[in-house]
């Protein structure tokens, strides 16, 4: 059975020298990786991984906190289109982001970014730390058409609206294990629109601890639980609508 590790972070592993062990870990447990560089100087390090391994996928965005650089980020993204699958993880974060002004220039870059996956017709990864809301409200109000939410942590009244009548995605990451939050958010989605994701190397399992794509299995076997699904058959159903959102994995 094959499962895919929606969002990690694959170049914090590089430059920890571990990442071919974590890569040969992962496909030893038919795990595929979609890595996200969220810092236009990682995006080359994070491609040469995908064009290395088979079993890994590029995803290239932009850093919440890094709005100031959206004009790069959209010069080099456009650049590098045909080489990657998805554009993200973008978005906005009200956690680390408490001013105004400053909230409408990460809006702004969150926008921008939004109409370039809608120009080179590719998913979006989004992060919404503390700003679920706002940020589908966002989504809504442009042309954000292909939408995948990671570790959402807003409200599961959302999440149900958005997967179900938006068609957005929803990832559950390795931590819904530990977070009634997340285990929330799992009863919620709809199962059509359901991912799986780890984060790596945050978001581990057990808290602080440093995590692996192959983790990726602890998301799915948690969710399995808690929806009272085979595992087996839940994989088949999380994989259908991975494949589904990310068109280039299957080609
Ligand atoms: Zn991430």
């Amino acid at each position: 059975m094959r499962i895919i590790d929606t969002h990690c972070h694959l170049t914090f592993f590089l430059k920890e020298n571990r990442l071919d062990q974590i890569v040969k870990n992962a496909e030893k447990q038919n795990v595929a990786i979609i890595s996200s560089a969220i810092l236009p100087e990682e995006y080359n390090a994070n491609l040469d991984i995908s064009t290395k391994h088979a079993n890994v996928f590029t995803s290239l965005g932009l850093d919440a906190l890094e709005y100031d650089r959206f004009e790069t980020a959209i010069e080099r993204i456009r650049d590098l289109s045909s080489d990657i699958i998805a554009i993200g993880e973008i978005g906005i974060d009200h956690y680390l982001v408490r001013d105004h002004k400053e909230r409408d220039k990460q809006e702004l870059a969150f926008r921008e970014l939004i109409a370039l996956a809608h120009e080179l017709s590719l998913p979006i990864q989004v992060h919404s730390r503390s700003a679920g809301k706002r940020a589908i409200e966002i989504l809504r109000n442009t042309s954000a058409d292909n939408v995948h939410m990671h570790a959402f942590d807003g409200k599961s009244s959302i999440a149900r609206v958005a997967s179900r009548d938006y068609g957005y995605y929803f990832s559950i990451p390795s931590s819904v294990v530990r977070s009634p939050q997340k285990q929330k958010l799992v009863r919620a989605v709809d199962i059509e629109h359901l991912l799986v994701e780890t984060d790596s190397p945050v978001l581990a399992p057990i808290r602080g601890e440093e995590n692996a794509p192959t983790n990726v299995w602890t998301a799915l076997k948690a969710v399995a639980e808690i929806l009272g699904r085979n595992v087996d058959e839940l994989a088949e159903i999380v994989l259908e609508n991975t494949l589904r959102l990310y068109k280039k994995i299957g080609t």
